[in-house]
């Protein structure tokens, strides 16, 4: 059975109508006022979305108010410097999301004349924009009835319609994506869409889904069977590999300290650091060779500071933050550089090695 015979199956004498008259309902009385719900402009909907993924709603408020401050239009964050976004950024984590947000927006200005295309196919085809977003911003700012499925849809969804496949894989996503497409108000899939994500943010919650305030809990199918916290069914993620490093502080005779970028591509790509040393096989002896080779610059252990743990979706960074003595030797890494300690904060940094900063400028 294909997806769509299976949703047309799942749907079978499930009142679409009134369920849709239900949801909307409720969430025009009872959404949240959420600086991105002011209007329905593309572009601002665009932004709150990739600020989203991932991330709290509550974290999300202030950065967001601040972006549209700076680049309150698709034209300012086109023409801006890269290091700048990243700045605006900072400390909200996933900094790919921005730079594919920025190089996204870059084309819609130079190929839509800066306006957020509401084909299907030219959305979708931008940088970042993956089905998620484009079906958030097609119903939600455009009222396309487009699904927008994530995590939190697929929850809900899964309960309401007593949907048992496995959510941690991919093709269980497009499953939901038929199923939206069964049941999505053609009237108003805006306030559908959005209905469905605010039920997932504040009543059915993944552990304990607050049922006896649900607006829909007459057409939950989990709910009359009992079982709604044993959906969504989701297999566990493999473990992340923990990987050990020494975060290094060193001055030099001018109380310069030592900064580098880190490489273009690939986690936290572009965003400055303080160097790191990989110890997974290194003893401190051989950290210190290590680093003369990789920086040119010979050192000597001072004090350890602060261990400082970051957990990525797939790693997990153990630091020990240290400060060194320089001994000798000249710089000689490419994107590494002393500044002035001063500087710090013009540097868009992870939120990792911002813990360290306290250390520099006490
Ligand atoms: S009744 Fe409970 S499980 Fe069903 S949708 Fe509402 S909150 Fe979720």
């Amino acid at each position: 059975m294909n997806n769509q015979e299976r949703a047309n199956q799942t749907l079978n004498e499930f009142d679409i109508q009134s369920f849709q008259e239900d949801l909307i309902q409720w969430f025009k009385k009872e959404q949240r006022i959420l600086p991105w719900r002011e209007n329905q402009d593309p572009y601002r909907v665009w932004v709150s979305e990739i600020m989203l993924q991932q991330t709290r709603v509550d974290t999300v408020i202030p950065y967001f108010n601040h972006f549209m401050d700076k680049f309150p239009t698709p034209e300012s964050l086109a023409e801006a410097d890269e290091q700048e976004v990243l700045k605006a950024w900072e400390g909200l984590g996933y900094y790919s999301r921005a730079r594919n947000l920025q190089t996204a927006v870059r084309e819609v200005v130079e190929e839509y004349g800066g306006v957020v295309p509401s084909d299907p196919g030219e959305l979708g085809s931008l940088k970042g924009v993956g089905p998620y977003t484009k079906g958030a911003i097609l119903s939600i700012a455009y009222d396309t009835p487009e699904p927008a499925v994530d995590g939190n849809v697929m929850r809900v969804l899964s309960r309401i319609l007593n949907v048992d496949d496995d959510i941690a894989k991919p093709k269980t996503r497009k499953l939901f994506e038929e199923l939206v497409r069964g049941v999505i108000s053609d009237k108003d899939p805006s306030s559908f869409n959005q209905g469905m994500m605010e039920l997932g943010a504040m009543i059915c919650t993944p552990k304990s889904p607050s049922c006896m305030l649900c607006p829909v809990q007459e057409y939950c199918r989990a709910f009359d069977k009992g079982i709604e916290t044993t959906l969504p069914v989701k297999s566990s993620k493999k473990k992340q590999k923990k990987i050990p490093y020494k975060l290094i502080l060193i001055e030099n005779e001018k109380g310069e300290v030592l900064i580098e970028q880190r490489p273009g591509d690939g986690l936290l790509a572009s965003l400055w650091q303080y160097p790191m040393i990989p110890m997974k096989d290194l003893g401190p002896e051989s950290a210190k060779v290590w680093f003369l080779d990789e920086y040119g610059l010979d050192i000597e252990w001072k004090e350890k500071l602060e261990e400082v743990k970051h957990v990525f979706s797939h790693l997990i960074w153990e630091m020990e933050v240290v400060r060194v003595t320089l001994k000798g030797g000249e710089l000689n890494r490419e994107r590494a550089r002393f500044v002035e300690k001063q500087t710090i904060d013009d540097y868009p940094f992870p939120v990792s090695h911002q813990k360290a900063h306290k250390y520099v400028n006490p």
